[in-house]
C-alpha cells in the first residue's frame, strides 16, 4: 500500500488528506493563520500529518510523497511558491521540499490550487475522460486553470490559465484588486457583490436592503421571490461570468468547463442560464461546450495532489 499526503492551504482552512490511489482515506482540517505567514503554520501541518499517520496506523515508509496545493503562483518545476496575494506572504522564501525531506524524508510536489483542483476533477471527478477542460472556481474571487491535450497549461512564468478571474469583461467597469479595470471578479464575485447591490439605484426599495449578509445565497433567494433589484444584479453577474467563460472558450478550446465554488450550492439557478448564454454567444462550430458542476467542490485539490504525486513519481 502506497499512500500520499495532500495539503490544501486555503486562506481560512487548511485541509490535510491521506489518500491511496485516488481514494480519500482520512482528512483533518485546521484553522489557517494566513495573515501571520506560512513559517508559523508549518509546525501545525507537521502535527496534523503525524496525527493522520498514527490514527490510520501507517508507517511513514508507506507514504510516497506530499502534494502541496497553494493559493498563489507556484513554480511547479522547482516546487516553490512564486507569488502570493495577502495570504502566507512569507511563502516564496520557504523551502517546502527541504521541510518535507527533513521531517519525513518524503518528496514534495507543489502546484497552484486551481490547477490542483483541475487535476482532481479531471482524474476522478467531473472531467473524467476529457483531455481539454477549463476549471473555474466561483468564490470570494474567481480561480481558473486550464488543461490542453491532457497537459496543464502553465506558460513561461507559471501563470497561464490561472488568471481567468482577471479577464476583462467590462473595460469601463470597476477597479479590481489587481489594479486593472473591469475584471470579471471585479464585476461579479463574492467580494464585489455587496457594493454591486448597494450601488443599484433602487437598492433602498429592494427586499435585500434588510439582509445582514449580502451574499449569492441571499441574492438567489430574493431573485427567486421576484425582487427586481436581485433579478437585475443576478443577471449582471451571470452575464459577466458568461462573458469570461466565452473568452476562455475562445482562448483555450475546451470540451467542458467544470465549475466549482460556494456559489454552486445554488447550481440549479446558475447553470441553466449560464449554459444558455454560452450556447448563444460562443463561437464553437464543432458543437457546444458543456458547463458541468464539479464532483468534489470541497476536496478536488486533495485528489489532485494525490494524482500529482503519483504521476510525478511515475507510480
Ligand atoms: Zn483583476
Amino acid at each position: 500500500m502506497k499512500y500520499t499526503i495532500a495539503i490544501d492551504l486555503g486562506g481560512t482552512i487548511i485541509k490535510i488528506g491521506l489518500l491511496n490511489n485516488g481514494q480519500l482515506i482520512d482528512r483533518i482540517e485546521i484553522k489557517a493563520q494566513s495573515a501571520t505567514g506560512l513559517v508559523n503554520q508549518l509546525p501545525d501541518l507537521e502535527i496534523a500529518i503525524n496525527q493522520l499517520l498514527i490514527i490510520n496506523d501507517i508507517p511513514k515508509g508507506e507514504v510516497i510523497g506530499i502534494g502541496f496545493s497553494f493559493a498563489g503562483l507556484v513554480d511547479s518545476s522547482k516546487n516553490r511558491i512564486l507569488s502570493t496575494n495577502q495570504k502566507y506572504d512569507d511563502a516564496p522564501g520557504i523551502d517546502l521540499v527541504g521541510w518535507a525531506k527533513e521531517k519525513w524524508d518524503w518528496p514534495l510536489f507543489a502546484e497552484n490550487d486551481a490547477r490542483m483542483a483541475l487535476l482532481g476533477e479531471w482524474q476522478y471527478g467531473a472531467g473524467l475522460n476529457c483531455s481539454d477542460l477549463v476549471m473555474v472556481t466561483l468564490g470570494t474571487g474567481i480561480g481558473t486553470a486550464v488543461l490542453i491535450g491532457g497537459k496543464l497549461l502553465k506558460g513561461k512564468h507559471f501563470q497561464a490559465g490561472n488568471l481567468g478571474g482577471h479577464l476583462v469583461v467590462n473595460h469601463r467597469g470597476t477597479l479590481c484588486t489587481c489594479g486593472n479595470i473591469g475584471c470579471v471578479e471585479a464585476e461579479a464575485s463574492t467580494w464585489r457583490l455587496p457594493s454591486l447591490l448597494k450601488e443599484h439605484p433602487r437598492f433602498n426599495n429592494s427586499s435585500m436592503k434588510n439582509e445582514e449578509i449580502l451574499d449569492f445565497k441571499a441574492l438567489i433567494d430574493h431573485s427567486a421571490k421576484g425582487d427586481q433589484v436581485a433579478v437585475e444584479v443576478l443577471d449582471h453577474c451571470l452575464s459577466a461570468w458568461a462573458a469570461a467563460f466565452i473568452s476562455m472558450i475562445h482562448a483555450f478550446d475546451p470540451e467542458i468547463i467544470v465549475i466549482s465554488g460556494g456559489i454552486m450550492k445554488s447550481s440549479s439557478f446558475i447553470l441553466p442560464p449560464l449554459q444558455k448564454k454560452v450556447n448563444e454567444l460562443a463561437w464553437t462550430p464543432w458543437g457546444k461546450v458543456k458547463l458541468v458542476e464539479a464532483k468534489f467542490p470541497d476536496s478536488a485539490a486533495l485528489y489532485g495532489a494525490d494524482y500529482l504525486v503519483r504521476s510525478s513519481l511515475g507510480i
